[in-house]
């Protein structure tokens, strides 16, 4: 990859790491070893240390490495948008980001509803050097496939794949329920009401609260594994938490940096918009205080690469990828590592039901490195995605990605 340099070790996908690990658990300073892309060796005594390949100073922290569970690469198989963000591009944004896997959104301009559409993508993301997984898109003409994750857009935000009222998506929903399948559907909720926000164009708070409260009521009656995405308003997370549904849910870096109160004061403001929107200053509040509780489990960045001159045209959505890392190192001086590690890996590899997220033997060997200390400016010269422009543009984080690993292939991240 010309993004970034990377170390040639003794035979692909096989390393040693030495340097201080943290993951959702326990921190240890040590040596994994990765081979064939899988960790096979954790050593902690400094007698049975071997020679490693990539070695990092303690005041590095290397993760289990991030996991994004919502990007929007603007891939389809008819090649409708072949100037925007492909899934190569995300795939360099991300390994500069410190993110060594993706959950990639349906919502294309020819939308993700059919296995033959998706086979076309997982089989371009397998030649790619980062993890990608998959949603298939619900909407009104949709059906169940032999898949297991699946979006849903409860209201129109970008793209023709959306429901026009909850009586159509709860009608569909009944399709998708438990027992029907040998595994039950795991579904991820876009909440935001159809008819409210057609009222009201600023898609106010309590469009969100109503979707909340209908998805909600969707994964009990259907019995669905159920997640919410980009929580965005103190009454949603705490419908959430109030109903005590064993759902997961999402919060973005966007609304827990920017609110109505202080996005002014960024340079890129004019393109700081999306669905849901920032919201006020206690919202923001609120969803950072509840993440650093672990009442939210997911960090998922909704990178949604839209061109400048779309944003100038008023398209809705902002890039995340790249920046990924850097904001978890905002986040790192507000949250402890661990916590850090559980919304990053932990929690993401428990929804895809794979291992990442904990250093052990046979977990994925991929990891993060991340130097906290080492302020960042972010600029657009730095950036990997096709787009080539961040709502963060000039904001300094205070640390640094030193490097990604992916499966035992080292990227150091210059
Ligand atoms: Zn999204």
């Amino acid at each position: 990859m010309e993004c970034t340099k990377e170390i040639t070790v003794e035979k692909e996908s096989n390393i040693v790491i030495q340097g201080r690990f943290v993951d959702a658990v326990k921190e240890f300073y040590g040596q994994v070893v990765v081979s064939d892309g899988i960790i096979t060796d954790v050593i902690t005594k400094h007698s049975d240390f071997r020679k490693p390949d990539a070695e990092y100073n303690p005041n590095n922290i290397i993760f289990p490495g991030f996991v994004d569970l919502h990007v929007h690469s603007r891939e389809d198989p008819k090649g409708a948008e072949q100037h925007k963000e492909d899934l190569s591009t995300i795939a360099a944004a991300a390994i500069n980001g410190g993110v060594v896997a993706v959950m990639d959104m349906p919502n294309t301009k020819h939308a993700i509803t059919t296995m033959a559409d998706l086979e076309l993508k997982q089989k371009k993301a397998k030649e790619l050097p980062i993890d990608f997984h998959f949603y298939l898109g619900i909407g009104p003409e949709t059906k169940p496939a032999n898949h297991r994750f699946y979006k849903v857009f409860m209201a129109k935000s970008v793209g023709e794949l959306y429901f026009r009222n909850f009586e159509s998506l709860d009608a569909k929903m009944a399709l998708y329920k438990k027992g029907i399948f040998s595994e039950p559907k795991v579904v991820s909720f876009h909440c935001e009401d159809p008819a409210m926000i057609e009222q009201d164009p600023e898609r106010p708070e309590i469009s969100e609260l109503s979707a909340i409260n209908k998805a909600l009521d969707i994964i009990k009656k259907y019995q669905l594994v159920g997640n919410i995405c980009h929580v965005s308003t103190r009454i949603g997370l705490q419908a959430i938490i109030n109903s005590g549904l064993r759902v997961t849910c999402e919060v973005t870096p966007h609304h827990l940096l920017f609110d109505e109160s202080n996005f002014r004061n960024y340079k890129m403001s004019d393109f700081i918009t999306m669905n849901p929107p920032i919201r006020t200053k206690e919202d923001r509040e609120f969803l950072l205080q509840a993440l650093i509780n672990s009442q939210i489990d997911l960090l998922a960045s909704d990178h949604a690469p839209h061109l400048l001159e779309e944003k100038e045209k008023g398209i809705r959505g902002v890039p995340n990828l790249d920046t990924y890392g850097l904001f978890v190192t905002y986040l790192m001086q507000k949250m402890n590592p661990h916590n850090i590690a559980r919304i990053t890996s932990y929690n993401p590899g428990k929804f895809l039901g794979e291992a990442y997220g904990l250093i052990e033997k046979n977990g994925i060997g991929s990891f993060t490195v991340i130097n906290p200390n080492n302020p960042t400016r972010v600029m657009h010269e730095l950036l990997k995605t096709k787009c080539s422009w961040s709502p963060y543009e000039d904001v300094v984080f205070p640390g640094k990605v030193e490097a990604t690993i992916v499966r035992g292939r080292l990227y150091n991240i210059t």
